[in-house]
Parts: C-alpha cells; sequence; structure tokens
C-alpha cells in the first residue's frame, strides 16, 4: 500500500500516537505551545518526568534525556524499533485509516 508520509502525519496528532505508547501530559508549556510528560522511549523515566516534549501544531516531539526527536512516523519507529515504512503502515492501521486518506491525493 502507498502511505504518503506527509499526508499521515498531518492526520495524525503526536500527541495521540505518543498517549497510544502510554505517554500522558504532566506540563503544558503556552510559550512553545508544547506538552510535556515521561519520556515513553527510554528507560528511566518517571511519572512526573517532563523530558518529552510533544508539539502537535508542527507535529514534532523531542525527549531532551534520550535526543529522540522527530514526527509521529519516526515516534513510531522509535519505540517499536522499526523502518519508518513499516512505522507508517502500522500508524493507518492502529488509527484506523483507509488507503484514501493518506493516498496523498486531495
Ligand atoms: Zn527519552
Amino acid at each position: 500500500m502507498w502511505v504518503d508520509f506527509k499526508a499521515l502525519t498531518a492526520l495524525i496528532p503526536v500527541s495521540a500516537v505518543a498517549k497510544r505508547l502510554g505517554w500522558h501530559q504532566v506540563a503544558y508549556i503556552p510559550a512553545s505551545r508544547s506538552a510535556r510528560g515521561p519520556c515513553p522511549l527510554h528507560k528511566g523515566s518517571y511519572a512526573r518526568s517532563t523530558t518529552f516534549q510533544v508539539q502537535d501544531d508542527r507535529g514534532y516531539y523531542r525527549c531532551f534525556k534520550c535526543g529522540r526527536h522527530g514526527d509521529v512516523i519516526q515516534l513510531y519507529a522509535d519505540h517499536y524499533g522499526i523502518s519508518r515504512r513499516a512505522a507508517a503502515l502500522q500508524l493507518v492501521e492502529d488509527f484506523r485509516l483507509t488507503p484514501d486518506q493518506v493516498s496523498g491525493e486531495e
């Protein structure tokens, strides 16, 4: 199946993917419009940790501790240890998107 990465990242908020991976919001920083919470990627996070930053309007995440960063596809790829292509296909399945939605055509 063809998946347009741009269409996919526009459809799924980073926070929704992070929450699916066990992340929860601890704080919100209005200045950078970013939500903070414990990192779902590296071990050793504690419940009130705020190292993991999510910016839904930019479709971007970054962890200040382990340094991992990217878009929703990269988040899945990092978490499952799979390629970006495999991560994209997994996102389509997990978020029940149709091929039409992610084909990249209007
Ligand atoms: Zn991390």
